[in-house]
């Protein structure tokens, strides 16, 4: 689909990549005006296809459109475009656990030198299959905490999901491999004491009393998951608070027990456990490096609903056929 001022959003049609078009000075590639969504399609045992939550994309994307001074794509363009997309990949679709990848994205297309909101667009989709997220069923990751680099400023750009914040990310992303690590958890760029998510999932705490916690939001991305996991417990009757927890804190849970399980989440992996934590000032276990009961708990049941096993008694799923 295309924009300009004086059509808006026109032309929308199902046409060869080779079409697609990119002139040198096209505005995304020098001032990074990109946004984008992920999200899964998932075969069902009866053959059907299922979409989880698209509107909560749909939705995000205009929030990071209007953060990025884009036009919005209504989101009833943003859910067709990927529908449209599964139908005709449906049969790229893999069985098992494994699941269509979406990536819907929108970029800016005017050509010129100058620093402005471009007053052009393009919105396309990419689709790609892919296997389960864990060859061996869901292992504990090892997470680096950035002490060096931050991953949103308080009135930035953290709370969307636009390229440019990948791209700030993916030097602390090497440190944590560097360290041994899986992935990087970054803390708040004001007071550097604060955790705040994974460089591309959010992240839960899981106490002694049965209690959850998470990262308020703000700066952090709002993830789909997150907000999912968030409803599940609530309904579960667990006590779920959205509020800051210190890297001091954790720690000093992890080693008196309080802290029993920790897990990230998003929709790639769906739950990942965390295993150990990693920084300059020393590493720490979480529930002896295994994967905890609660995150493993909750995990099935997100995918259960996201494969159509467990009813859909939130509205979440979207039947493609
Ligand atoms: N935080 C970041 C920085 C991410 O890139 C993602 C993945 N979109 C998430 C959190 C998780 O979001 P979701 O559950 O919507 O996939």
């Amino acid at each position: 689909v295309h924009y300009n001022q004086a059509q808006g959003w026109h032309g929308a049609k199902v046409e060869s990549r080779a079409n697609f078009p990119l002139d040198p000075a096209t505005a995304v590639l020098h001032y990074a005006q990109e946004i984008f969504e992920g999200l899964k399609a998932y075969k069902r045992d009866d053959g059907g296809i299922n979409l989880f939550r698209p509107d909560a994309n749909a939705r995000r994307f205009k929030n990071s459109a209007d953060r990025m001074a884009m036009a919005p794509i209504p989101e009833a363009v943003f859910i067709e475009a990927v529908e449209q997309v599964v139908r005709i990949d449906r049969d790229w679709i893999p069985g098992g656990e494994g699941s269509l990848y979406l990536r819907p994205f929108m970029i800016a297309s005017e050509i010129f030198l100058g620093v402005k909101p471009s007053a052009e667009y393009i919105f396309a989709v990419i689709a790609s299959p892919v296997g389960s997220y864990f060859k061996r069923g869901p292992a504990p990751v090892s997470i680096w905490v950035s002490e060096n680099y931050t991953r949103a400023a308080v009135g930035g750009t953290g709370a969307v999901k636009c390229g440019g914040n990948y791209a700030a990310s993916l030097r602390a992303q090497a440190e944590a491999i560097d360290h041994g690590c899986d992935q990087v958890v970054f803390l708040d760029a004001l007071e550097r004491r604060y955790i705040e998510e994974l460089g591309g999932m959010n992240v839960f705490f899981v106490f002694d009393d049965g209690s959850l916690s998470t990262p308020p939001l703000g700066t952090i991305l709002p993830g789909i998951t997150r907000d999912s996991i968030i409803a599940l417990a609530r309904e579960a009757g667990t006590e779920v608070r959205e509020e800051p927890y210190t890297l001091a804190q954790w720690r000093t849970d992890a080693a008196s027990g309080k802290l029993k399980e920790a897990f990230a989440c998003g929709t790639a992996a769906v739950i990942s456990p965390i295993g150990k934590v990693c920084s300059a000032h020393g590493d720490f276990v979480i529930n002896g490096g295994e994967a905890g009961p609660v995150a493993m708990g909750l995990r099935k049941q997100l995918v259960d609903i996201q494969y159509g096993r467990a009813p859909d008694t939130h509205g979440w799923i979207r039947n493609v056929g």
